[in-house]
Formats: C-alpha cells, structure tokens, sequence
C-alpha cells in the first residue's frame, strides 16, 4: 500500500453546465475522492449525485476494464482492432487525411467534436479545421444542445451572451422555468432555487412543462403544455401583457426596435386561443403573464425543451421577447437564462469551434471576420463555404460527399438523431478517427483508428458555465496507460499535416507553436480583445485564484449580469423583438402513430453513461429502461408495470418495459436518453440494429438554429 501524502487538486465537474467546483483527492497515481469546492461560486461546496461519485468512476481498475488505453488500428471493417504505436498511428491519421483532401479537396472531410472538450481543445480542433485543412466542416455535440439559445440571443439581444447569473435565483420575485427539469438536469442550481424559496416566500415558481417533473412539483403555478407548443404560449401571455398594460412602453421605447409587428402578430393569440393550441387552461396561462408582468424581477430559466426543436430558434426569441417588453433584463433578478446542458457547450462556442462561427463569437458569414481570423492564424485565408452542421454532415458522409471523419469526446452511433442513418453514414466513410477516453461507446465500433485520449482528472485546461464564468480544469493524475491529451492529440497530427503542405504556413514554421494548454488558452484570449467576451483581462494564473466571468477586459472587472446599462450587442444598441411564428411539432402524432414520444434525462446519469454507468451505486435510483406512459393509456392497452412494449417510430422500434405514471398526460410517452447499446437494443425499419431512443428520433431541424428536434417523435405503442 502506497504511502504517498494525500494531494488536493481544485477542479471543475465534467458533467453539466451548472459548472460546480470540485477538489480532488489523490495519492500517487490514484484519485481516492472528491469533494465540492466550497469556495466555488457554483456551487459552493455542494455536489450532486453524479458529482460526488467521480472518484468511484476513475479507479485504475475502471480505468482497465473501460478506458481506451493505447492506440488502435482497425485492419479491416467488422475485425477487431490491433494495438498501434503512437507515431504510427499519428502518422497514418495525417497521411490518410491528407490524402483524401489532396484527392477530394478539405471538404471531403468532416470533424464532429464534444461540448466535453475543454477550451483549448475546442480552438486547436478549429484551427486545425478551418486554418490549416481549409474546411469549416467542424460541428460539435452542442449543435445538439445549445445552437436554438444561441441564434434566440443573436436574434434578439445581438451576441451569443446570457444575460443573467445564478445569483439572480436569490433577487428573482418569479422564476419562470420553461422546457427544463433542473431538479434533475442542473441539480446544484435547483437546490439554490429551493433555498431562494425557503429565504423568501413571496418568491412565485412558474413551470411550463409536457412532463409533471420533480421540477414542477416545487410550482406555484404549473403549466402542463402539449409538446412544441410554447411559442403559442409565450405570445399568448405577451397578448395578455399588451392588453392588461403589464409591458413597459419607456423600456420598449427606449432600448428596443421591432416592437409593432410583434404586437400585431400576437393580436392573433388571445388567451382562449393561446391556451387551446397548448391543451392549457386559458385562466392559467393569464396567471402566467400576470404574474411575470407584475413582478419587479422575472427571471426565466430554460434548456432543452426549448433548444432541441425544429423551431428552436423562434421558441428561443419569443421567450426573450417577453423580457424586452416587460424591461425584465439587466437587473438582478431579472433575464432570460438559458441553462447549458453540456459542461463547455460556452467555451467551444467562445472559439468558435462550430460550422456557422469563429474565433470570439465571430461570424463565419462576415467577410471582415474571415479575414481577422485569418490574420490572427497567420493563414492566407479561412474559406468561406459554410460548414455542415452535425445533422448536414452526416447527411454529406451517407450521401459519400464527406470520405473522411474524425469524431472527438462524443458517441453519434448513440447520440445522434435517427441513429440508423448516422451509422450508415459513418460506414460509408473512407476513414473514421475515433479520439475517446473510453473504449465502450458504440462509436467506436465504426473507427478504423481508435486514439486514446485523457479524461476528468488527468487533463489540464479551462471551461465555461451557464453563467459565463470560466473555470479552470486540473490535471490531478497521470493519465492511464498511453492516453494524452486531446489539444496534444490534435497539434501532433497537425504538425504531420504542415510537413505536408509547407506552402500553407505562410513562412511560418508552425501554425501550432503550443508546448501546453495555457499557451494556446493564450492565443484564444488575444482573439478576444475588442469583442463581446473580451477577457484580455484574465490569465490562467487569476483563474487559479478563482473562476471569473466574461466579458473581463484588461483594465476592468469582470461582469456579473450583462446589458445593465440597456445598450445590446446589435449594432444599434437597440434589442430587437423577434416576429416569429407559431410551428407546430415537425411530427405530430397521428393514428399511425398515436403517441408523443418525449425523451429527457434521468438524475443520475450523464449522456450515454460512458462514465456513470460504471457504478451500481447510480442505478439505485432508477435502475432499468421504460418508457413511462399516463395510466389511462396504460389500461387501455392492457399493460401492467413491467409488460414489454415495442416502442415504434418511423424510423426504428426498441423493446423495454412500460412504466405507468402521472407525470405524463395521455397520449404522451417519455423516456431518458441515456440507455445505450448494453441496455437497450432494437431494430431500423430496414432491419440494422440500433440501441436507446435515437433509433426513433427524427433529424429534422431548426432552419436557423439547424438544432435537430430530438425532444419530440411520433411513436406508437404495442404490448410484446
Ligand atoms: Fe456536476 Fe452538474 Fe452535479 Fe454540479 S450539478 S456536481 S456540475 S453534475
């Protein structure tokens, strides 16, 4: 037994974006605890359930069993792959990807990366990408999770910045919390809310939600909306609040523009009308809008229910809409706040590591900021054909356009929407990179190279939360076996790719200089200066003292709530109302197919389990797969708790046990999004054999936003 003193190593959780600060504790080469940073202002020395059992994910004997811990080499597809050596396997990587690109051009590739990447990950993979291949066909897991938020913010208040933080909990008068269950999502900020309602009792809770989660269990009023409907709903409280004068003329004249059309718009949402498209009552919904309107804070908390739709952007902006007209923005307590669901979902966007962005929330559409960006690479030029997005890029590699893919930190073969089509795609491919921590997910078995990469408590670098607050990540632990980190992973095979097309570095020696993450977080922060999420003010060494939020330029402070001072990021100052329409769900159930199949997550588990479906201990809570269906249903189709049923879309069909519960309405079933490929298998419509509930989700997506719809399926339901 190892003597070696206990070390304590300050870091971030890598589960959600609540973003709680953790200390581990570790002994050589073993994490031995964790424990909430009390000094964190996350959380504040609180941890949930998944938080504070990350230790028991990361033992050496996990790490054996689960971790990809060398390299990999498939020699043929459908054989298992052969260990490889580092250099080999970095040289082939960089040799068939420079291949396919001097054959096919940059395009032919694709790089479909994680908002589970750190920040300095997120800007190599990007530069790598858009500078030196020459491609912006880079898209990212939070194309999933956070792409409707950040085209509602840009469409309204002019930049990809939440306006409010979690202390605004403890100023809000009500809490407007649509389309999210943080109780289980976001667990650390909902216990602030339940302290924010013990403390002060006049605080209201309004929950609009398909589902009677835990979250609306703790309402004052709650609001049990048909699946897709919220736009109905916000214009329909925004009719009440223009005709009982609960809006703000002076703030709306003031700071806003576009206010008329909107007004005209929601003329055709009367709360009768509002309320019958959402199968509401009508007095509720005109409670909602009081109370909203009425109050001196209002502070709206949402996520996944708005964002994972094909009018996500609409349902986005709506919302904020709510918020212009009633000046409920830039003041404690008051703001549209929108919850990340990935850990650095933010700081991926901030590096702009997706197809549509650019370094600094720049554009990729703007000509001036191709050319800053390139400037600031020292490349010739960042090409200006738009990216594909996850879904589109899928598309282009079933469809052969894109031959080559490298997938980083995330598991499509699971997570992607219509899973059948994304496995096709993936198979399809030339060549498919598979850089992972663990050697478990379903991805994998499509990689002809498998690179390991480190994880949680062995990596070094920066992320950043729901409230725009950077944290750093510490490395407590070696990694195990040959696993490196993902940035080192990225720059080794660029540099093989410089050797390659010498003439593209613009006599440089390297567009990739970085002996570690501080020097390329270094990089990033200088691409900041001047922009919305300035933080020229910061460096690794003050983020060491203690996590800061953006903007934070030199020579000032960071910034706890933004537009205080009722200037926006547009480029008049002024916020701008979204006339946007109501658009029913893109597959609404029909006789075929009868119910709405809703999908959400579980309290204690994270994305496909890769790493909390390690424990036993996280099963306690809700131990096996089912798809949870209203006791009406239940009796009408003869089902008893446990019965399996063959859960069927368009697109595929999966067998689990039926679960009868009131938290859903008749007509609607819900089921989590995590179980994967051990627990859960099924079948394509054409046979192939898929596994959770993306083998019934539908790819269709927001045209702004291109956020696919995966919160709504028509399903049907048949005893087996
Ligand atoms: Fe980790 Fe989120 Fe739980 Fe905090 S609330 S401990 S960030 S999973």
């Amino acid at each position: 037994m190892t003597t070696a003193p206990v070390q304590l190593t300050r870091s971030t959780c890598p589960y959600c974006g609540v973003g709680c600060g953790v200390i581990i504790e570790s002994r050589g080469a073993q994490i031995i605890g964790v424990r909430g940073d009390p000094d964190h202002p996350a959380n504040f020395g609180r941890l949930c359930t998944k938080g504070s059992t990350l230790h028991l994910t990361a033992t050496e004997t996990l790490a054996r069993q689960t971790r990809l811990l060398q390299p990999m080499r498939r020699p043929q597809r459908g054989h298992p792959p052969q260990p490889i050596d580092w250099d080999s396997a970095l040289d082939e990587v960089a040799q068939r990807l420079g291949e396919i690109v001097d054959r096919h051009g940059p395009d032919a590739v694709g790089f479909y990366i994680s908002g589970q990447l750190l920040t300095e990950d997120y800007y190599v993979f990007n530069k790598l990408a858009k500078g030196l291949i020459g491609t912006n066909n880079i898209d990212t897991n939070s194309r999933l999770c956070m792409s409707s938020a950040v085209a509602g913010y840009k469409l309204t208040l002019g930049a990809d910045a939440p306006p409010a933080c979690y202390e605004d909990i403890d100023h809000a008068e009500v809490i407007f919390i649509v389309g999210a269950n943080p109780a289980w999502a976001h667990p650390i900020l909902f216990r602030r809310l339940e302290d924010a309602k013990r403390a002060n009792p006049r605080l209201r809770l309004i929950v609009a939600d398909p589902r009677r989660t835990e979250t609306a269990e703790l309402a004052d009023l709650y609001l049990p909306l048909q699946p897709g409907t919220d736009v109905a709903l916000f214009h329909g409280m925004l009719h009440v609040l223009i005709w009982e004068q609960l809006i703000d003329p002076g703030y709306i004249a003031a700071h806003t523009e576009g206010f008329d059309a909107l007004r005209q718009r929601v003329l055709d949402f009367p709360p009768a009308r509002a309320a019958q498209l959402c199968g509401i009552d009508a007095a509720a919904l005109v409670q909602a809008a009081r109370w909203f309107g009425q109050s001196h804070a209002t502070l709206s908390l949402y996520c996944q229910g708005l964002n994972q739709s094909h009018s996500g952007t609409a349902k986005n902006a709506a919302l904020i809409n709510l918020h212009l007209a009633t000046g409920h923005i830039g003041r404690p307590g008051a703001g549209p706040f929108s919850l990340t669901g990935q850990p650095n979902a933010m700081g991926g966007r901030e590096v702009g590591g997706m197809a549509n962005l650019l370094s600094a929330h720049r554009d990729l559409a703007n000509p001036e900021h191709r050319a800053e960006v390139a400037r600031l690479w020292g490349v010739a030029e960042v090409p200006a054909t738009p990216g594909t997005t996850a879904v589109e890029m899928f598309g282009a590699a079933a469809r052969g356009e894109i031959k080559a893919l490298w997938i980083a930190c995330t598991n499509p073969a699971q997570s992607m929407p219509d899973q059948a089509a994304v496995r096709r795609a993936m198979q399809r491919c030339e060549f498919v990179v598979v850089q992972e921590a663990f050697a478990t997910t379903a991805t994998g078995a499509y990689a002809d190279m498998l690179l390991p990469a480190s994880t949680w408590g062995e990596k070094e670098g920066t992320v950043t939360n729901s409230e725009r607050r950077i944290s750093r990540v510490r490395a407590a632990i070696p990694a195990p076996g040959q696993a490196r980190p993902d940035w080192r992973i990225v720059v080794d095979v660029a540099r093989r790719l410089e050797a390659r097309w010498p003439q593209r570095l613009n006599g440089r020696h390297t567009l990739f200089p970085y002996d570690g993450p501080e020097a390329i977080w270094n990089e990033h922060r200088e691409s900041t200066r001047g922009r919305d999420l300035d933080i020229t003010g910061l460096s690794y060494a003050l983020l060491e003292h203690a996590p800061q939020q953006w903007p934070c330029p030199e020579g000032g402070g960071p910034q706890a709530r933004l537009y205080m001072d009722g200037r926006f990021a547009t480029a008049n100052g002024r916020a701008r109302f979204a006339d946007v329409d109501f658009v029913p769900v893109a597959e609404p159930r029909d006789a075929r197919y009868p119910f709405s199949l809703i999908t959400g997550r579980l309290r204690d588990h994270w994305h496909g389990m890769s790493r909390t479906g390690l424990l036993g201990r996280l099963f306690g809570h809700v131990s096996e797969p089912a798809v949870q269906l209203h006791p009406q249903d239940m009796a009408r189709l003869g089902l008893q708790d446990g019965d399996l049923v063959h859960l069927t879309s368009r697109r595929g069909s999966i067998v689990l046990p039926a679960q009868g519960s009131e938290q859903v309405g008749p007509c609607q079933a819900f089921m989590a999004m995590h179980w994967g490929e051990e627990c859960l298998s099924g079948a394509s419509s054409s046979g192939e054999r898929l596994a959770g509930v993306n083998a019934l989700t539908l790819p269709t997506f927001c045209p702004t936003a291109k956020q696919p719809e995966l919160k709504h399926a028509a399903v049907k339901v048949l005893k087996a």
